[in-house]
């Protein structure tokens, strides 16, 4: 029988995959491929009384670009091989979708949910202390965001405790992204990862030929939608696919099961309830099926795992009955699930493209901190009179009773807008998004030798990382 690999073992055999069509000398190819360094870290807190041990990591993988950057996740499974797996996608995630970073990544073994909000704060701006000394979180060398179990709370705790650490330096808030907009956050980190997947599949759907590939015709209008996780990012996701693009999310896993309604599940109303309860189970708009990996199994067009990592493994993959898997989660699928889902026909939008969202506005969180300005704070204003200045010479045309004509309804307001913050990350995200899924298909149509996606974004981020590593003489 065969035996999965661990996490990190999966993204090498990815890895390799990949690399053995390239033809990199076998000194680059593993000098790309292993972790620079993992640091552990064991500290103490008192906390209830008694001093408790935490276990963190915090993953180096590549410094062919620096910062380094990528999310610390709190979870009790966090280990070394994982941060290890994480740090290495990181790498040819930010090759992938070109943000100039190297890949890293953190961890800290504890539930979040067995502490309130005082002791959290406690045991993290700890451990950003362990971090911060080391320079493992730094303006400069390297940058956390959120993951799994953390957000903009732990962000901005992080930035705080940085800044006490270095009370001069003045890029202080350019140390970790996805902070809170009152602490130098951005307008649109929160949404940007799962914004990033509806992207995503956007691009996907505008290329006929692509579509053909996974057995879907159409629009996304109508399409069947399941997600696994309404977290972060899978909550997003679903929000937006089915509030604009016109999906039907027919099921939602959660940790305690899943919800089902084959008409479409209303995201908000599922979203306030698992918040009030801390599940799906009980929710009015669906039916409850307690067997949660059951549901990954049903029929539907496009299956968004936004979780957890191998998820879709060896034992479920023959099962899967999804046309197109999004992998908004990192590494759900497996190497051996891969293969399998591969074989079936299934098309995967691999992890390193569909979930970039996140570290793509993370980097314009970062240009933002290091500019010390908002972005259109210069230009919003100078862009709308310039509008309005066209406007009124339309309109005084319009005058004219030999030309017939008015302008439609709304189009002044629309026209008239320029656009803040949110609008030009929410356009930056999108031309990322679909620059980084052209250089993807461009290699899945043109080389014979490339019959899936995932290939595909591999061949491309470690051409790039290994280019770097030239120009740097190596
Ligand atoms: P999150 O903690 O906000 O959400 C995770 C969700 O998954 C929660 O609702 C949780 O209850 C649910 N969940 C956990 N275990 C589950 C299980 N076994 N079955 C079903 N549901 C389960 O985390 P997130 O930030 O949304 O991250 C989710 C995934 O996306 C992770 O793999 C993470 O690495 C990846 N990711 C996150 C970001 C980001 O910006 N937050 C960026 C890139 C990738």
């Amino acid at each position: 029988m065969k035996t999965e690999p661990s996490f990190r073992e999966s993204v090498d055999i990815m890895f390799n995959r990949a690399v053995a069509l390239m033809d990199l000398s076998p000194g680059l190819e593993q000098k790309i491929r292993v972790c620079n360094s993992t640091y552990t870290v064991r500290f103490g807190v008192r906390l209830r009384g008694k001093i408790e041990t935490f276990t963190g990591y915090r993953s180096v993988h590549s410094e062919h670009m620096e910062p380094v950057k990528g999310g610390i996740r709190y979870a009790t499974g966090v280990n070394q091989d994982e941060v290890e797996a994480l740090a290495a996608l990181m790498t040819y995630k930010c090759a992938l979708v070109q943000t100039p970073f190297g890949g890293s990544k953190g961890g800290l073994c504890i539930d979040p949910r067995e502490w309130n909000a005082h002791e959290m704060e406690q045991i993290t701006r700890r451990f950003a202390y362990e971090l911060i000394k080391r320079d493992l979180i730094s303006p400069s060398q390297n940058v956390p965001a959120p993951d799994m179990g953390t957000g903009e709370r732990e962000m901005a705790w992080i930035t705080d405790q940085y800044r006490r650490m270095n009370t001069t330096d003045i890029n202080a808030s350019a140390c970790v992204t996805g902070k809170p907009i009152n602490a130098g956050g951005i307008q649109g980190r929160v949404e940007a990862t799962g914004r990033g997947v509806q992207y995503a599949l956007e691009e996907f759907f505008r290329y006929e030929e692509d579509k053909a590939k996974a057995n879907l015709t159409g629009t996304l209008d109508g399409k069947r939608v399941i997600v696994q996780g309404l977290g972060n990012v899978g909550y997003h996701a679903a929000k937006f696919l089915s509030e604009e693009d016109g999906c039907k999310i027919t099921a939602v896993i959660e940790r305690d099961g899943a919800v089902v309604n084959p008409d479409g599940l209303a995201i908000e109303f599922l979203k306030e309830h698992i918040i009030l309860t801390g599940g799906v189970k009980g929710f009015a708009g669906g039916e409850y099926v307690e067997d949660g990996a059951a549901v990954l199994e049903q029929e539907c067009d496009i299956l968004i795992p936004a979780a957890m990592e191998g998820v879709i493994n060896l034992n479920n993959a023959k099962n899967i009955k999804t046309k197109l898997i999004v992998e908004a989660a990192n590494g759900p699928v497996t190497a051996g699930a891969d293969e399998i889902l591969r074989k079936k026909g299934i098309v995967i939008i691999p992890d390193m493209y569909a979930n970039a969202g996140g570290v793509t506005v993370s980097y314009f969180e970062w240009v933002k901190n290091l500019s010390h300005i908002r972005f259109g704070r210069m230009q919003r204003r100078q862009e709308e009179s310039r509008h309005r200045l066209i406007l009124e010479e339309l309109e005084r045309l319009s005058q004219d009773p030999a030309i017939s004509w008015e302008l439609s309804d709304g189009f002044k307001q629309k026209y008239l807008k320029g656009a803040g913050e949110l609008e030009l990350v929410r356009s930056g995200l999108d031309d990322t998004m679909r620059a980084s899924y052209q250089a993807m298909r461009e290699v899945w149509h043109n080389n014979p030798k490339v019959d899936d996606l995932r290939t595909a974004a591999y061949l491309v981020s470690i051409g790039r990382v290994a280019a770097s590593y030239r120009s740097k003489g190596l």
